[in-house]
């Protein structure tokens, strides 16, 4: 485990595990030492753990430092408050040093038992290798129902493989690692931006485990805005749909148009229409609402990519030499072009 002779170029030869945890506490004096396990096998690789408390408000922090404490190869990072997953992961893969990495759940839903089996694909030169879960166990039928749903969805609109029933529990290569880290767009929907990056990818199938203990932070009004995300960051169809939902809504109303003044000029026009002028105003008012609706979806998400605000701020870095990379920012754009800004507090 000496790291003192790091020169700065991207070791092939490292492995980090990365756990985003808010509130897990429970679970994570359970998960780590299984982590700690499997990586002890890892003879052949300098391996490493780094955690993210996302802003957790139970014990998570405390036991993490206590972690830290006790191994050279943990490291752990705080950030200011709960920022959410996506941006939790995000935090941690701007700080890992070098090498390839394995992200996973801090509740222990992704067995590190598999870690191996990643690592071997990775040495057979794939560059993304992701678990795919063929068992879902400890969720119920609307969870797995909607995610079906949106995964059949996302499949249609968008242009980038999005592979279905995958998380984040995945091995990324050293260059995906790096690519990945150069998207840095505010609405983070990292199983679209791992499909983005592109290069060799593969599928590993995984019986998905239930929690360990607590409950998930993911609720169904947290999963639609996920879905509402993963769709927008990822498509532009229902923008096009609207242009789409318009003209067809303007033919057929110059048909009727048509009828009705044929209608009239035959048949004469005893009744103003009073139902068929409601129907037609209230039908094309709904139309023209969710048109608009559409857009503000993504002219919100313009906005939040305008302010350029920095994705997230971290408030204690804690770890032995080694873990960190050494130049992270908070918003991690150094990463992209090459200039640091905030060091890291190691040792
Ligand atoms: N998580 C996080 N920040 C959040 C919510 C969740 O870092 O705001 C972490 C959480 O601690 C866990 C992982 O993300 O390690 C997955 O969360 P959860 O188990 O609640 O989601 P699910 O497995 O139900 O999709
Ligand atoms: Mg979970």
């Amino acid at each position: 485990m000496n790291t003192s002779s790091y020169d700065g170029s991207m070791n092939a030869e490292c492995l980090t595990v990365v756990v985003a945890a808010y509130n897990e506490a429970t679970n994570i004096p359970l998960l780590h030492p299984r982590i700690i396990a499997v990586l002890d096998t890892l003879q052949d690789l300098e391996t490493r753990v780094l955690y993210v408390d996302d802003g957790s408000s139970d014990a998570t922090w405390e036991l993490l430092s206590g972690l830290v404490a006790a191994a050279p190869r943990v490291g752990a990072i705080r950030l200011s408050r709960n920022f959410g997953k996506e941006i939790a992961i995000t935090a941690a893969l701007d700080n890992v040093r070098d090498g390839a990495v394995v992200l996973l759940d801090a509740d222990g839903q992704d067995p590190p038992e598999l870690i191996p089996q990643f690592v071997a694909q990775w040495r057979a030169g794939y560059d993304n290798v992701f678990g795919t879960r063929v068992l879902r166990e400890g969720e119920g039928w609307f969870k797995r129902a909607a995610a079906a749903s949106f995964y059949r969805v996302i499949g249609r609109l968008s242009h980038t493989p999005i592979p279905a029933d995958t998380g984040d529990f995945r091995l990324l290569s050293p260059r995906a690692l790096l690519a990945l880290r150069q998207l840095r767009e505010r609405h983070r929907f990292m199983k679209g931006l791992f499909g983005w990056v592109g290069f060799r990818q593969v599928a590993l199938p995984y019986r998905r485990a239930p929690r360990l203990s607590g409950r998930s932070k993911f609720t169904v009004w947290r999963l639609w805005n996920f879905a509402l995300d993963g769709i927008t960051s990822f498509s532009t169809a229902p923008l096009r749909a609207a242009t789409y939902l318009g003209l067809a809504t303007a033919l057929f109303a110059f048909v009727f148009g048509l009828w009705v003044v044929i209608k009239a000029a035959l048949m004469g026009d005893p009744v103003a229409g009073w139902p068929t002028m409601m129907a037609v105003i209230l039908f094309l008012g709904g139309v023209q609402l969710i048109a608009l609706g559409m857009i503000g979806e993504y002219l919100g998400r313009l906005y939040d990519e305008s302010k350029q605000r920095p994705l997230y701020l971290v408030d204690t870095h804690l770890g032995a030499a080694g873990v960190f990379s050494g130049h992270q920012s908070s918003d991690g754009a150094g990463h992209a072009n090459g200039t640091a800004t905030i060091g890291a507090q190691e040792g």
